[in-house]
């Protein structure tokens, strides 16, 4: 017998009967011997539909306020699957983030986990009751509801299966696994079985958003078996594994695109040492998180700074950039918000030279004009138009031969 931890995302509890059939699925699992604690997250698109009415009664809602209403959702989603449970005959009790034990630091809408006291989840467990557990949300050093940062159910679970030494943390989703690519975007996107850390943490951090970024630093660090699959076939999914030396590396796993980031462009800087510094660090000081950067010197003497940045943050980074103008003696900041990253990603790519160049002749092939890149021993990203993105995707996941 061994304990499992299950998420549910929010498609995967977006009705009444997949609601249901969550339930069924705990029930079957706990048949077979298994403990199992739940996690969930708020149903279908409710969360968007919060952000929503926030936005209709204020142009910038207090951040506090904002996490006490989001945390809402992913309540309504655990007291009904406890009430699903207990028709089909299973002891089950929803658990606020707080009431788990998730105790996060006070950065309210993108909270950190900082420590994990599930004593009332354990003593729920030895009752033979199943915890269902809110996503998302935990409560602060301060005492007050926070969440943390979109796509955070994932993190909770993982979080609850290392504080628990689960045996797997089960993410169930609307797809039946990791893919080469967005299955939505590139229809001959295949499952890959297995996929190590080191590349789910790139896919990840560069726009495959099946999970969270954060879960996936997490389980590496604590060790946590993590397995993706379908709530909706059941059928198994894709493990992500330590990497181990027999494994047989692929030279290019998946493509991802990511169309969340803004470029801003500082122009006419002068050449001289110190000034990319002031301008990085004003920009860390307001909590701007700087993506890629790249510097082209001029013949002039003068050079342009570029840098990409999450779109939410490009009035704020436009502010600071605007503010250094006169100091740093540049002659004006652009941006563009209609940029997007396209990233290949493969363990296999250490040791073999030749995916840059093929990256580059393959969007070259489809005239899509390259305007930054990024690389590190196993990712190549190129920012390339919006617009263009589905096309590159589509052209680099058949170059690299990754379809089924
Ligand atoms: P959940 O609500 O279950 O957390 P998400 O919407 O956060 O679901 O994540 C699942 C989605 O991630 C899929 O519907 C798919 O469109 C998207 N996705 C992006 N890249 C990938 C990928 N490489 N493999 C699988 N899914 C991906
Ligand atoms: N409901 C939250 C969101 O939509 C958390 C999650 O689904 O993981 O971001
Ligand atoms: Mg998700």
């Amino acid at each position: 017998m061994g304990l499992v931890v299950q998420k549910f995302g929010g498609t995967s509890v977006g009705d009444a009967d997949r609601i249901r059939a969550v339930a069924d699925h705990v029930a079957r699992t706990r048949r077979q011997g298994d403990d199992v604690v739940v996690v969930v997250s708020a149903m279908g698109k409710s969360t968007d539909e919060l952000l929503r009415l926030a936005g209709d009664v204020a142009s910038q809602a207090p951040p506090r306020e904002m996490d006490m209403l989001l945390t809402a959702g992913e309540r309504i989603s655990m007291s009904l699957l406890c009430m699903a449970l207990s028709e089909v005959g299973i002891k089950a009790a929803s658990f606020t983030g707080s009431q788990a034990g998730i105790i996060t630091d006070t950065d309210h809408t993108r909270a950190k986990i900082i420590d994990v006291r599930p004593e009332r989840l354990k003593d729920a467990i030895a009752d033979g009751i199943v915890p269902v557990v809110a996503g998302f949300q935990g409560v602060s050093t301060e005492k007050d509801v926070t969440t943390l940062g979109r796509g955070g159910s994932d993190v909770t679970a993982v979080a609850l299966a290392a504080a628990l030494g689960a045996d797997v943390c089960e993410i169930y989703t609307d797809v039946t696994g990791v893919f080469s690519a967005d299955p939505r975007v590139v229809p001959e996107a295949r499952r890959l079985s297995r996929v190590s850390f080191e590349e789910m943490l790139e896919m990840a951090s560069t726009g495959g958003r099946v999970l969270m970024l954060r879960s996936v630093e997490f389980a590496r660090n604590h060790h946590v078996p993590l397995h993706v699959r379908s709530s909706f076939t059941w059928e198994p999914g894709t493990w992500v594994v330590e990497e181990e030396p027999s494994m047989e590396q692929a030279i290019v796993s998946a493509v991802t695109h990511d169309v969340t980031e803004a470029k801003i462009t500082v122009v006419g800087v002068p050449d001289r040492p110190g000034i990319a510094a002031r301008l990085f660090r004003a920009l860390a000081d307001r909590g701007v998180n700087v993506d890629m950067i790249v510097q082209n010197i001029s013949a002039d003497g003068s050079t342009d700074i570029s840098f990409t940045v999450p779109r939410s943050d490009v009035g704020v980074a436009q502010d600071v950039a605007a503010a250094l103008q006169d100091d740093l003696g540049f002659q004006m900041v652009k941006t563009d918000s209609s940029i997007a990253r396209v990233s290949v990603i493969g363990a296999g790519m250490k040791s073999y030279p030749g995916v840059t160049a093929t990256m580059f002749e393959t969007l070259a092939r489809e005239d899509i004009n390259i305007e930054m890149i990024s690389t590190s021993s196993i990712r190549i990203s190129c920012v390339v138009d919006e617009s263009e993105v589905e096309q590159a995707m589509r052209a680099l996941h058949a170059a690299f031969e990754l379809g089924g």
